[in-house]
């Protein structure tokens, strides 16, 4: 059976394709069923790629799925081809198809093997699957982490402490409710606002450079706060802030954790009161004021200081207690307490020791003497008689009084040495103050005494003048002269460098003073003594006198009363008294010049004054200070002497020297250019008769 459509051809030797079936028949079966199922399994791989190329457009490398389907497709069709081709010998077709199937085959070929390492860098199953598994494992963790979170937010927003976290800059960016709750704030006042809001600015700033530096070296700090709520209660934290660092070690934050221990610090400061202070009068107690003797003590070592320790004892309070009961008696304590204390400078300290004792500590005193002014102001006081519920009741105080470091260096010693002189003072008769050391005891009582005295004097007309010649050094005339102040005392001789002290002291030095100012004037307005009317006077003034406020009013009204001519009067002022305040010394100097007057530094060089000052000073004259002016024959001073007549003419300034006893030093200050000088060589202080026919008696020669 010829199933061929052409002949086989005998010339080329080829078999025509499909007569080889001819030769074995069975043959065309197995190839055209092989050949159809290998199509089909063909045709069917492009689609599966196709189909895969769709569906994961993300694929890697895909136009080589897309190469390799078409390869494989166009060996597909070659098969196709194979089967026609036993009945059609469409030669050229499957020649062509072959052609491009190889073309196809070779470029996949080609272009797969560069792609093979490419291919083998991407992870393998196994790695994804453990790249996978890593993964999960992390999610888990961060699960974890998430629900720690998750508690530890709760566990703060609950919290009955207050939490806030702010920024480096200290911006406050959380709060937790108990903020809001304690502080008053509300939530928008506070978030992007410094932390600082809530600052008193009671917290010392050495705390706040602790905090920083301790932040700033990365460590947290705990430490105490007293904050202001919004309400503008003050409240006492207990802080723990903390820096939150980042992976680099960098700060990014701070957290803080405040508890409020208002209540705590309460009790604390009772419990301190309680320890300190007396329950009934609210005074230091025997503890108190054993600390403060401490310091009292460090306090005088450290600075050379004075002080004194009283011990104060009721004269009659056994009796106040027994007949008018407990509550009058704790009345009677009470506000004798406030008016001890009333006597006290702030920084000093009544204790009630117990019962009817009482200790006292009365600092930076001149002298010991003043102690015993504080006693007595102290036993005046209490002995007035205090009204208690419709009672009169009168008592009075004994005190012993040690003083710092005369009589002790250290705390027993000195209370008991105070104890001590307590009771001689009750044994002295009561209401009075007794020193433990005799010598002190002395000098008060005696002070005590000049000052009662003092009192009168003025009255009784005990007080004259004595007027000292100034002499010009050139003319060696009479040019002026210093009126000295002196008590005819019932006492005795009492020289004006102690009366005036004390006159000071118990503030009748005003009076005093314009009682001079004003004899001064009359004395040498006077017509039986008109030779004097051209010469001039200067009169002492103390630094409580020119620091009196009345002083101006004073001297303009004593000039106005006297009619004495204003440009005669000179007022000699001291260092001291200028240097305590400068500016209003100067102040008060200027005005005392409007009126026409002259100002002399007194004591020249024994004080401090600085020379900067000494310049704004709107003075005339330097006094230069008998010490330097007794010693001239000493080199040191004779330089003193020269450089401070130098200084004074070098400011425009006249100078007096005084204290001159001896011709030498007028020869001395004669030589260096002093102007005028003054002292027992040309007279002693005299009455003005004897003044006056002193200068009656220079002026005839
Ligand atoms: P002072 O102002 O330095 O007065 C000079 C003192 O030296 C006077 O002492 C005078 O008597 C004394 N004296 C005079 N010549 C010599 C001398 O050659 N050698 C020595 N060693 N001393 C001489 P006096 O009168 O005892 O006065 C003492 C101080 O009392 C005065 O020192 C003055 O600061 C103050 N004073 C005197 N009268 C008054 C006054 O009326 N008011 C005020 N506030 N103080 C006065
Ligand atoms: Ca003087
Ligand atoms: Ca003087």
């Amino acid at each position: 059976m010829n199933f061929l459509p052409f002949a086989y051809d005998e010339f080329s030797g080829f078999l025509p394709h499909g007569h080889c079936y001819l030769w074995q028949s069975d043959l065309l079966w197995l190839h055209v069923v092989s050949d159809a199922l290998i199509v089909c399994s063909y045709y069917s791989i492009p689609f599966a790629l196709f189909y895969l190329l769709i569906k994961r457009k993300d694929i890697q490398f895909g136009w080589i799925y897309a190469g390799f389907g078409l390869f494989i497709f166009l060996c597909g069709t070659t098969h196709l081809l194979s089967i026609w081709n036993i009945w059609v010998p469409d030669y050229w077709l499957s020649g062509i198809v072959k052609a491009a199937t190889a073309v196809s085959s070779v470029a996949t070929a080609l272009l797969i093997w560069p792609l093979i390492p490419q291919a083998l860098a991407i992870p393998s199953q196994a790695e994804l699957m453990a790249a996978n598994r890593a993964l999960a494992d992390e999610v888990q963790s961060h699960r974890i982490t998430l629900h720690e979170l998750r508690k530890l937010s709760s566990a703060i927003e609950y919290s009955s402490g207050m939490v806030v976290i702010t920024d480096i800059d200290s911006r406050i960016q959380y709060c937790n409710p108990a903020f809001f709750s304690i502080t008053g704030y509300r939530r928008d006042e506070v978030i992007g606002q410094k932390v600082n809001l809530i600052k008193s600015d009671l917290t010392s700033a050495e705390t706040y450079e602790q905090l920083w530096a301790t932040l700033h070296s990365g460590n947290a700090w705990h430490g105490e706060f007293l904050n202001r709520k919004k309400n503008g209660d003050l409240f006492w934290c207990l802080e723990s802030i903390a820096p939150v660092l980042d992976e680099h070690d960098k700060v990014t934050n701070f957290v803080s954790v405040i508890h409020d221990i208002s209540d705590r610090k309460d009790s604390e400061q009772l419990i301190c009161h309680m320890a300190y202070f007396d329950p009934l009068t609210d005074l230091p107690n025997r503890s108190l004021f054993s600390e403060r003797l401490d310091q009292a003590i460090a306090y005088a070592k450290r600075n050379r200081g004075l002080f004194s320790v009283m011990y104060l004892d009721l004269d009659k309070f056994k009796h106040v207690n027994d007949t008018l009961g407990h509550t009058i008696g704790d009345k009677l304590l009470i506000e004798v307490g406030r008016r001890i204390n009333a006597c006290l400078r702030e920084q000093e300290t009544v204790a009630r020791l117990g019962g009817d004792e009482f200790a006292i500590i009365s600092l930076q005193l001149h002298t010991p003497a003043d102690a015993g002014d504080i006693a007595q102001r102290i036993i005046d006081v209490v002995k007035q008689a205090l009204v208690i519920d419709s009672h009169s009741v009168f008592v009075s105080a004994s005190i012993g009084i040690s003083v710092y470091p005369d009589d002790a260096t250290d705390a027993p010693q000195l209370i008991k040495h105070a104890d001590d002189a307590l009771y001689t003072a009750k044994r002295h008769g009561r209401n009075k103050f007794e020193f433990y050391n005799a010598a002190a005891n002395a000098k008060a009582m005696r002070r005590m005494m000049i000052e009662s005295h003092l009192r009168k004097a003025m009255d009784r007309d005990e007080f004259s003048l004595h007027y000292q010649p100034e002499i010009d050094l050139k003319t060696g005339r009479i040019c002026g002269a210093e009126a000295l102040l002196r008590w005819n005392s019932q006492l005795g001789a009492i020289g004006p460098d102690e009366f005036i002290l004390i006159a000071e002291h118990s503030g009748i030095i005003a009076e005093l003073g314009v009682w001079v100012l004003k004899k001064a004037c009359r004395d040498f307005s006077r017509p039986e003594f008109s030779g004097l009317n051209q010469l001039k006077i200067a009169i002492n003034l103390s630094a409580r006198q020119f620091k009196h406020a009345g002083l101006f009013a004073d001297v303009k009204r004593v000039l106005e009363e006297t009619g004495f001519p204003s440009n005669r009067l000179q007022l000699e002022l001291t260092e001291t008294a200028l240097m305590d305040d400068v500016e209003s010394a100067i102040e008060q100097m200027q005005m005392l010049k409007g009126l026409g007057i002259e100002l002399a530094i007194d004591d020249f060089g024994t004080g401090f004054s600085s020379l900067s000052y000494l310049r704004r000073f709107p003075v005339d004259t330097l006094k230069i200070d008998k010490s330097f002016v007794g010693d001239l024959v000493d080199a040191d001073d004779a330089c003193i002497v020269r450089s401070i007549i130098g200084l004074a003419h070098g400011l425009k300034l006249k100078v007096i020297a005084e204290g001159v006893e001896t011709a030498a030093q007028v020869q001395l200050l004669e030589e260096y250019g002093c102007d005028q000088a003054q002292g027992y060589w040309y007279a002693a202080p005299a009455k003005i008769e004897d003044f006056c026919r002193l200068f009656q008696s220079k002026t005839q020669v």
